[in-house]
């Protein structure tokens, strides 16, 4: 007993010490009042505190990013009201991004600073009461860093995270006053009214590419759908569990019912925007407009078919819209995807990558 006592001490100092030294200091600094909602900007400064240089990988979802507008941060007023999420939803690669070099450096001592506007597009205020008193965090995840060591990229890909140690500087409140965002247009593109294909700057090959792609993809959400409700009673197949987690009546219902809305026809009326070259990201939506799919570089490398393929690709970003079931990313990948589904089964029924693997069902299980 004594033993097991002085080891637990031993471990619990260990564990502080990492937590308390981290090579990288965040701070982020927010207005303490203003007047308009939409004016909302959180300043990050991002300092290498560290004695070694550090890349750091572009993630989308990160403060290293500001024009991808993800949901990485943290406001809630003091009665647990948070704003409306407007932003995007990212489809990327670790492994392309690196790959690709898309990653920050800072040698020890060197510091950057982010503008984000999160009052501008990203949050919507305008359906939230009193309290106007909010808090500006930062998302858990959104403390960490990939870090690309020198010999990280190649054969083997040997990323590593790194902690910063956030700091929020003066009050960690922001009082909005007077005037709040105007409601976002919320009139949709009608579900059916047209069934054909939109394409924005997209040349010839990328249109042919995206059409094949979209018949594949409609395939697979056909089958994926006559699959589950085929075995509408019990599921409790590899199929299912692997990508679902253990089988609840309710949780597959809640699978079935966005396949059964993205196979409604969406994808053949959908607008496939060509315009982003982001290596290391196959694809964007913004959830809350219904239909446009920004598809960037990953994407046309991918095959039509199979793992993280094109089709895919669009059935992953289908999920995402707030019609089809508003679909989050919890975890990308497919090992991640598989530790997801058994650790929190809830959580992979709502996450876009597992909807896509199930789909894609490679490799086959029945
Ligand atoms: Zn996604």
């Amino acid at each position: 007993m004594l033993f097991g006592g002085f080891w637990t001490i031993l471990s619990l100092v260990a564990a502080v010490r990492a937590v308390a030294d981290p090579p990288l200091h965040l701070t982020i600094r927010t207005p303490d009042e203003l007047y308009d909602a939409t004016a909302l900007v959180a300043t990050v400064r991002l300092k290498n505190v560290g004695n070694r240089t550090l890349r750091l990988l572009n993630d989308p979802y990160s403060v290293l990013t500001p024009h991808w507008e993800t949901n990485i941060w943290d406001i809630r007023n003091g009665h647990g009201g948070v704003p409306e999420f407007n932003g995007v939803q990212v489809k990327w690669s670790p492994a392309l991004a690196a790959a690709a070099q898309q990653y920050t450096v800072l040698v020890p001592g060197e510091s950057r600073t982010y503008t984000h506007k999160l009052g501008e597009k990203m949050y919507n205020f305008s359906r939230l009461g009193a309290p106007r008193t909010y808090t500006v965090l930062l998302g858990g995840s959104s403390r960490s860093f990939i870090h690309v060591p020198d010999n990280g990229v190649g054969d083997k890909l040997n990323l590593e995270t790194v902690t910063s140690k956030v700091e929020v500087l003066g009050t960690p409140s922001t009082i909005i006053l007077g005037r709040t965002v105007p409601p976002v247009n919320t009139l949709r593109s009608p579900r059916l009214s047209k069934r054909i294909n939109t394409f924005q700057s997209c040349n010839a090959d990328q249109v042919v590419n995206i059409s094949r792609a979209v018949f594949v993809a409609q395939q697979l959400v056909n089958e994926s759908y006559h699959y589950l409700t085929f075995h509408a009673t019990n599921c409790s197949y590899p199929r299912y569990e692997t990508w679902f987690g253990s089988w609840t009546k309710q949780r597959a219902d809640t699978v079935t019912s966005h396949y059964n809305h993205i196979r409604n026809g969406q994808l053949f009326s959908d607008t496939y925007n060509c315009s982003c070259d982001d290596p290391g990201i196959y694809a964007y939506v913004y959830p809350t407009e219904f239909g446009t799919i920004y598809l960037c570089s990953a994407f046309w490398s991918a095959p039509i078919q199979g793992t993280d393929s094109k089709a895919g690709t669009l059935i992953h970003e289908s999920s995402h819209f707030i019609d089809n079931g508003g679909t989050q990313d919890f975890v990308y990948g497919q090992d991640g995807c598989k530790a997801l589904a058994i650790q929190n089964p809830l959580n992979a029924t709502n996450n876009a990558d597992s909807h896509e693997y199930f789909a894609e069902n490679n490799p086959y299980l029945n």
